[in-house]
């Protein structure tokens, strides 16, 4: 099947190649036709196999433009409603078709305004969809279609009754969607008073995609932080850019700061984070313009960051389903990707678990040694400062004679690791705010030192003496860390 062949009006097959897709996706095709005959549809199809231009395609071909809500689609995060509303205003436009994203976390203004000039399509999350219903600002009674992406995780306990609340304000459903990776047999009984004998596509998703995606797990230690073994993980594996997800807010809060307080470009993404800020942070990631983001499972489901090569389970998800949607972030379209998990004996139990459920054994790396992790960190480190020495032709002399000085001073190491310290915390503004790295009990660190205030920006140490006195470390070792 073609987009020529499947009898899209013109000015949508002229959105679908403006978007550079040249031929649908399996799901796509599969279920265009069905979706065209009125039927419901429930489909199961993996992570990145273009569920949303699925369900996108045969709506937009169907709805006439009036003004008047008729399509509804609901999604569990704002950031998967924003990017569903994205590709639903793009390839609608032409046609003539308006649409609205409605979500929480955001002022009520635009939204109102936008309901009140009159659109034909409503995309958002059930929270703020129900608030606008209530207030008599949003009309689902003309509502005849409607889409549940991530359809089982908008039919759990979560978002069960708000989304039952919605589905009872709309008078009659011609028509429902249920998309999702992951789809438990007999979902749709969960509303069978509003389905009518579906139609089942499904493309083997709930399963791992190991021709595509490797999953690897590095052993470490139960003893030791698990950030310093993230730092060995990220240094062993050179991802250029990752999602590393955590379970907790708290954890994403520590991880980042911990990463950013060592060079690394970091941002963090939680349900903590002002929306406008979550929607920057995932723009960033898009762009190319940030390399790591440290997020909880509100960036699982459904985000599409094309190009990332790497995922990382800093911890492994509690909810087997959830390794399958974490994962997929990675891999999207036909690119490759690489899962990578950190694995120590208290996961043990939740790996098996996940290898049982989806057949799948993930390979198991070595993490490299502690010295070997330092040595990988200070060269990538020389090279990005060697890297702005390039672009900065011009060093005042006074800078280059301390320099001078600096490297024939008997504590020259301390004083160099000082200056490195004051460079690196001086880059841990970006990106967001974050609380303190202090929930690590990183043991190369002392009570002064790195987190103690937030943004990571503790007191800062009083240079070291001369003499090598007793502020230094013990063992040779730099400084106070
Ligand atoms: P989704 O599963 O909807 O998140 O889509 C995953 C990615 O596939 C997105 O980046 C889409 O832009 C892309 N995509 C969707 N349909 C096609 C297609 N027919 N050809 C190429 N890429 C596509």
């Amino acid at each position: 099947m073609t987009f020529e062949t499947m009898g899209l009006p013109p000015w949508l097959l002229d959105g679908v190649r403006a978007m550079g897709f040249e031929r649908p996706m399996e799901v796509q095709a599969r279920c265009f036709g069905p979706a065209m005959d009125g039927r419901d549809l429930v489909v199961q199809s993996r992570t990145g196999s273009g569920k949303t231009a699925a369900f996108t395609l045969p709506l937009l071909a169907q709805v006439k433009p009036t003004g008047i809500p008729t399509v509804l689609a609901l999604g569990p995060t704002r950031e998967l409603a924003l990017q569903v509303h994205g590709v639903i205003e793009q390839l609608g436009k032409p046609g003539g078709l308006r649409s609205a994203c409605i979500y929480g976390g955001t002022g009520f203004t635009a939204q109102l305004e936008a309901l009140h000039d009159g659109v034909d399509i409503v995309v958002g999350t059930p929270g703020r969809i129900l608030d606008h219903a209530r207030r008599g600002t949003l009309k689902l009674s003309g509502i005849t279609r409607v889409v549940l992406d991530e359809a089982d995780e908008m039919l759990s306990a979560g978002f069960y009754e708000d989304v039952r609340a919605i589905l009872r304000m709309i008078r009659k459903i011609e028509q429902m969607f249920l998309f999702s990776a992951t789809i438990e047999p007999g979902i749709e009984n969960l509303i069978s008073d509003m389905m009518v004998d579906p139609v089942h596509v499904n493309l083997s998703g709930d399963r791992v995609d190991v021709d595509r995606i490797e999953n690897v797990a590095y052993l470490i230690e139960e003893e030791g932080p698990r950030i310093r073994s993230l730092v060995s993980v990220l240094e062993s594996e050179d991802p250029g850019a990752a999602i590393i997800f955590c379970n907790t807010r708290k954890t994403t809060e520590s991880v980042t700061a911990y990463l950013r307080r060592r060079g690394y470009d970091a941002a963090i993404l939680n349900s903590d984070l002002p929306q406008k800020q979550r929607e920057a942070v995932i723009q960033r990631m898009r762009d190319g313009r940030q390399n790591l983001l440290v997020a909880t499972d509100i960036a699982a489901r459904g985000i599409d960051i094309s190009f990332l090569p790497c995922v990382i389970h800093f911890d492994l998800p509690d909810d087997t389903q959830q390794y399958i949607h974490r994962t997929g972030r990675t891999g999207r379209v036909d690119r490759r990707g690489r899962a990578v998990s950190l694995l120590s004996a208290r996961d043990l139990h939740n790996l098996k678990r996940i290898e049982y459920r989806y057949g799948i054994k993930l390979e198991r790396a070595q993490l490299p040694s502690r010295e070997e992790t330092l040595k990988m960190l200070a060269l990538r480190r020389i090279r990005e400062l060697k890297e702005k020495a390039d672009c900065q032709p011009v060093i005042p002399d006074e800078f280059q004679a301390i320099a001078k000085e600096i490297i024939t001073d008997p504590d020259a190491e301390t004083l160099v690791a000082m200056l490195v310290d004051q460079y690196l915390s001086a880059g841990t503004t970006a990106g967001g705010s974050v609380s303190s790295d202090r929930g690590y009990d990183d043991p190369t660190r002392t009570e002064s030192g790195d987190g103690a205030s937030p943004g990571g920006h503790g007191e800062r140490p009083r240079p070291p003496r001369k003499d090598g006195g007793s502020r230094r470390g013990s063992g040779g070792r730099p400084g106070r860390r």
